[in-house]
């Protein structure tokens, strides 16, 4: 069987995580803060806040943004469902906008038309690594004081306008879900370029405590520590961050791996006519953190059918980004809501294997499914079973 995602784990993050463990300090300590300051670095973020996952990256996101009961929160409906849900959390509405066909993501003139006096963020995703465009984001919500928000789970590595996603973020959260690039098992990052904010993430993903329990560890003097508003156990593991160390060094092999992948496919399936595949924005490179496929209206295949006929031939694959908004979840807070262009990619798409050790005898099987199915004639009715 071929996987849809292999996370690249080696000798190298075994051994780090090794090392973590024969410290005798495994919770948060000295490897999440050297973890952090190599994330910061890398992505030229700022500060960067290690967290034990993504969604509780965009729930501290939402808290330090301000938002709460009443207020609307402007988000993707394709998207993974946890970008919605942080709105939830603090009790905030959330207002679904369509996206954007070629990236997948929101834009201006998608959201602008749903910004009301009580909207006080905008959940921008960088789907499936494809950078958004931030910039046009900010000047449509800055001067109203609404929260551009980055939802860069996906996109560690890609680049937006020649910068890494996220950099011009004044929040972004990040993933080290085994989905994504790189990964820790479980675990999120949130950045940010102001210090204060930083600082007060630090103190919510540890129950609010005003100085950290390493902190503490290593002081010669009694510390007695301080609550100073209600927080959350967020916090990611010394094992975590060591492995996560590791995998922060091999980001750049890992992306241009991907990206000759990815145009390999590119190149193959574009032989299959109407098919539409993922692809670099005008401003920006993605890190194909997911390679997605979308289908003609006339495939001759129901995407559902094809991904049976992708499993049948050995290979993994994926319906393409979910739509929130249709989940029951969802179903009883977005009654009669528009989203033709997410309802319509959301059926219509689907997700193939791409990772690091794929091979193109591999990438060649899983072409020559797709490229059969494009190539089946349209099942007609048998006319002796049709009614007189
Ligand atoms: C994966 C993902 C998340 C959630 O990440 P976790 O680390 O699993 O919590 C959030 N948003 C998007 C767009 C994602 O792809």
């Amino acid at each position: 069987m071929i996987p849809v995602i292999r996370p690249l784990l080696g000798p190298e993050e075994a051994e780090a995580a090794a090392q973590a463990i024969s410290s005798g300090w495994i919770a948060q300590g000295p490897r999440v803060a050297e973890f952090e300051a190599a994330f910061a670095a890398a992505t030229g973020t700022g500060h960067a806040v290690a967290v034990s996952s993504c969604t509780a990256a965009l729930h501290l996101a939402m808290i330090v943004a301000g938002v709460g009961p009443g207020d609307e929160v402007v988000a993707p409906s394709m998207s993974f469902i946890a970008t919605a849900n942080a709105a939830r959390y603090v009790g905030a509405r959330v207002v679904f906008a369509d996206v954007e066909p070629d990236t997948l993501n929101l834009t201006v003139e998608t959201v602008a038309p749903l910004l009301t006096d009580r909207t006080r963020a905008v959940i921008l995703v960088d789907q499936a690594g494809v950078p958004a465009d931030l910039d046009a984001m900010r000047e449509l919500c800055d001067p109203r004081g609404i929260a551009v928000i980055e939802d860069a789970a996906c996109a560690a590595g890609s680049t937006y306008r020649g910068r890494p996603a996220g950099a011009g973020a004044a929040l972004a959260a990040f993933s080290f879900h085994p989905r994504k690039l790189l990964t820790t098992g479980e675990g999120g990052m949130i950045t940010t370029p102001d210090p204060d904010v930083a600082a007060r993430l630090r103190r919510l993903r540890e129950h609010g405590m005003n100085v950290s329990a390493a902190a503490r560890h290593v002081e010669q003097r009694v510390v007695i520590e301080r609550y100073d508003e209600v927080g959350y156990n967020y916090r990611m593991t010394d094992i975590q961050a060591a492995i996560g160390l590791v995998q922060l060094g091999r980001l750049d092999e890992i992306i241009e791996r991907r990206r000759e992948l990815a145009q390999r496919y590119q190149c193959l399936l574009s032989q299959i006519s109407g098919l539409r595949t993922i692809s670099d924005p005008s401003f920006g490179l993605t890190n194909f953190q997911s390679f997605w496929v979308a289908l003609p209206a006339d495939f001759p295949v129901a995407r559902n059918d094809l991904l049976q006929m992708l499993a049948d031939a050995g290979i993994s694959s994926r319906r393409g980004i979910m739509a929130a908004h249709l989940e029951p979840a969802y179903a009883n807070l977005v009654r009669d809501m528009q989203l033709p262009v997410t309802e319509r990619l959301s059926a219509s798409t689907l997700i193939i294997p791409l990772f690091h050790q794929l091979t193109a005898a591999e990438q060649n099987r899983v072409v020559d499914v797709i490229s059969a199915a494009s190539e089946k004639a349209a099942v007609l009715p048998d006319p002796a079973k049709l009614p007189a």
